[in-house]
């Protein structure tokens, strides 16, 4: 018998783990996948920690997450700034006054304020009707057509006369040369890959990966007093009330012979003639080093292509629609009857959390649960 078991070694399930037992609670944690570290997993290709679900930046503001996660990991200075790509013309992102000089040629923050204002003017919107109105209302129709529309159709699958306005209600412009695209006070990679960081987390603990919870589920609530649970809270119930929905992405992996692709961690691709939105060179979270700080001779991308989801696909991002809210809703219902389970994390909440978030949730319930 343990007290806890907790069905996933993802960031939610590790922190939970942890300090459970430090709390002096035996504790087993399984996981379907045949790795830790769920959704943040990395795996070393070529030397490089490759992001296998989408690229992660560690960026937060909370100072008790900050200090927390450095216990378990030592953070690189990495600082997100993306380039867009758009038919071969390169801008800095975000739209800043490196990208007001390349678009316009302007050198000073008026002028650039002067020709957003005089773009917006000229267009004459004052009530948008959807989201292509509502973006070129905040920044005219240039930064529109060469960095947003494509983008944007290439997100949503559909074009920006068809999306509703309140997608954008701000759209960050900066007078200033700052092409930090976080406004984070703590930002940074994990040293040796976030893969190495989680398995700090579950240091001594018992996990047992390639196992299936709720193939197994009478088996396994027999063996503890609770179980906190971040699997998918419709997949726990058997669907039976519907399924909840999500945005998918499809990473296309490619390791080139060759050091430098394309110079940066990421590149947008912001026109809609290129199929993926953008390309992600895994080695540049690290500056392209390895651990020792030798230069690592070849580059894996990851080409990343916005997708429809299906059951059966990744989850990736929850939709938060009407219709999946209210059956979220009623998930959360039954959910709460299940006394002996604790639902928790980005599948178990049907909630787009950033990493900082669902630790910070973890621990929120850490302490309510193991006080
Ligand atoms: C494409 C993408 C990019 C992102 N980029 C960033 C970023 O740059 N910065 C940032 O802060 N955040 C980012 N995030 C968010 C980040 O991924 C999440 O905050 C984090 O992964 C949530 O951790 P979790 O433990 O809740 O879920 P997960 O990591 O999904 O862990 C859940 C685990 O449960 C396991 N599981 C599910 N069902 C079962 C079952 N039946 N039996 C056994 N095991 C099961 C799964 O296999 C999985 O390992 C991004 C998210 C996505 C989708």
């Amino acid at each position: 018998m343990y007290d806890y078991l907790i069905v996933g070694a993802g960031l939610y399930g590790a922190v939970f783990a942890h300090e459970a037992k430090k709390a002096g609670k035996s504790v087993l944690v399984i996981d379907k996948r045949p790795n830790i570290a769920g959704n943040v997993y990395t795996e070393k290709v070529e030397g490089i920690n490759v992001h296998k679900y989408g690229a992660h930046i560690f960026h937060t503001n909370n100072k008790k997450v900050w200090n927390y996660i450095t216990q378990f990991a030592e953070f690189n200075r990495f600082t997100n700034s993306p380039v867009a790509n758009y038919h071969g013309e390169l801008y800095s992102l975000p739209f800043n006054m490196y990208t007001f000089n390349k678009m316009w040629g302007v050198v000073t923050p008026e002028e650039a304020a002067a020709k957003i204002e005089e773009q917006r003017k000229t267009a004459g919107i004052t009530e948008p009707k959807n989201l292509e109105e509502q973006a070129i209302s905040l920044v005219g129709t240039d930064i529109y057509e060469k960095l947003i529309k494509g983008y944007t159709e290439k997100q949503w699958g559909r074009p920006c006369t068809e999306l509703p306005s309140f997608i954008i209600k701000r759209l960050p412009v900066r007078l200033t040369f700052d092409n930090n695209y976080f406004n984070a006070l703590y930002q940074g990679i994990p040293v040796g890959g976030y893969t190495k960081m989680v398995a700090n987390l579950l240091d001594g603990i018992e996990v047992r990966l390639n196992e299936d919870y709720l193939a197994k589920k009478a088996e396994y609530d027999a063996m503890a007093d609770k179980v906190i649970y971040t699997g998918a809270i419709d997949a726990y119930f058997g669907y039976k009330l519907g399924t909840l929905e999500y945005r998918s992405v499809r990473f296309e992996n490619e390791t080139l012979d060759k050091p430098n692709f394309q110079g940066n961690a990421a590149v947008n691709y912001t026109d809609v003639e290129t199929p993926w939105t953008r390309i992600i060179e895994h080695k540049w979270f690290e500056f392209g080093k390895d651990e020792e700080g030798n230069d690592l001779p070849k580059t894996v991308i990851s080409r990343e292509y916005s997708s429809e989801w299906k059951p059966g696909d990744e989850p990736y991002y929850p939709v938060n629609d009407e219709k999946n809210g209210q059956l979220y809703a009623q998930y959360k219902e039954l959910a709460e009857k299940e006394l002996k389970v604790i639902f928790g994390g980005r599948l178990g909440e049907y909630k787009y959390y950033d990493m900082d978030a669902v630790i910070a949730s973890a621990l929120d319930m850490c302490e309510k649960e193991l006080a």
